[in-house]
């Protein structure tokens, strides 16, 4: 049995995650801002650095796997985007750099972030504000937006899930990620019933844009089964899984995008595919 880290542990997709991986008999270190085995705040430095250092403790330096569901929806207030960033964005990949030795430490450890589908539904998210969160400058993204108002913390939020799934294909590959035999993926899931999504359909304009979004197969995705997927991704069945972001949607990313993906390597991108491919993968 393992032991295993949870952020976003006190609601949703993470607190069912955590009571599977529970009920399997695994040892849960659950974070949350509100209860939890590590109470801390996520979108502080300070708070990062609470929660990583209280999962080491919780830990004894070793750790199975870790599940980075916390996160914050699109909403009003003042401070949404910074709230955003900080959280889905760093609350993601701060907490992971720290936690990274004690995930080298287990045998074939597997983390599980979850992303969303609104890395590739939502159109036209800026690029700078891609790249300010890659480069980790909070404000810088948060400045990028500021012209769009309201409007604004739907796209701060698909750009905090396009940067962590990008981070995440970026790292899951290098020496110190599958090289130290820790195998980062990501699920994105679309509309899931959970206290966050039923936020938005209180509020009568996200409430609306959630309703009329097409869903292919219909209705909303169940967390109970979202939890189920993360507790396979994170089973012995996923060794071979690594930079993955598994979609679970109801088909409304194939709706939208049919033809995006997959998609051969197109010629100008040659050099670089050939270069890398001559290269190998270099662990050390
Ligand atoms: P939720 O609101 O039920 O749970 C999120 C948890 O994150 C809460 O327990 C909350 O307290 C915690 N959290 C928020 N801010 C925090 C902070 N500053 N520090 C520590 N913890 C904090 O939401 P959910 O729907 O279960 O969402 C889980 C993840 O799935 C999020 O990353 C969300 O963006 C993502 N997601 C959700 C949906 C959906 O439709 N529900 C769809 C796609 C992606």
């Amino acid at each position: 049995m393992g032991t295993y880290a949870v952020t976003g542990s006190a609601s949703g997709m993470g607190l069912q995650a955590a009571e599977r991986l529970r009920e399997l008999g695994h040892t849960v270190v659950g974070v949350d801002v509100t209860s939890g085995d590590v109470v801390a705040d996520l979108s502080t430095p300070q708070g990062r650095r609470a929660a990583a250092d209280g999962v080491l403790a919780a830990c004894g330096g070793v750790l199975d796997g870790a599940v980075l569901a916390a996160g914050l929806g699109p909403g009003s207030g003042a401070d949404r985007n910074r709230l955003i960033a900080e959280v889905n964005f760093l609350g993601v990949v701060e907490l992971l750099d720290a936690l990274r030795p004690a995930l080298a430490a287990a045998d074939r450890a597997k983390v599980v972030v979850i992303a969303s589908n609104s890395t590739t539904t939502v159109p036209v998210v800026p690029r700078r504000t891609i790249r300010a969160l890659l480069a980790r400058d909070t404000d810088k993204a948060v400045r990028s937006l500021r012209l769009l108002g309201r409007n604004g913390s739907a796209i701060m939020y698909a750009a905090s899930k396009i940067a962590v799934s990008r981070w995440l294909r970026i790292n899951a590959v290098t020496a110190a990620w599958a090289g130290a035999g820790i195998r980062l993926n990501a699920l994105a899931p679309g509309a899931i019933l959970t206290p966050l999504l039923e936020a938005q359909l209180a509020d009568p304009r996200e409430g609306r844009a959630v309703r009329s979004f097409p869903v292919p197969i219909g209705g909303y995705g169940d967390a109970g089964h979202l939890a189920d997927w993360i507790c396979f991704m994170l089973s012995d069945s996923a060794d071979f899984l690594c930079g993955s972001v598994v979609f679970v949607d109801g088909g409304s990313d194939a709706f939208f995008r049919p033809r995006d993906w997959p998609k051969s390597v197109p010629v100008r991108r040659l050099p670089q595919y050939l270069w890398r491919f001559a290269r190998g993968v270099r662990h050390g």
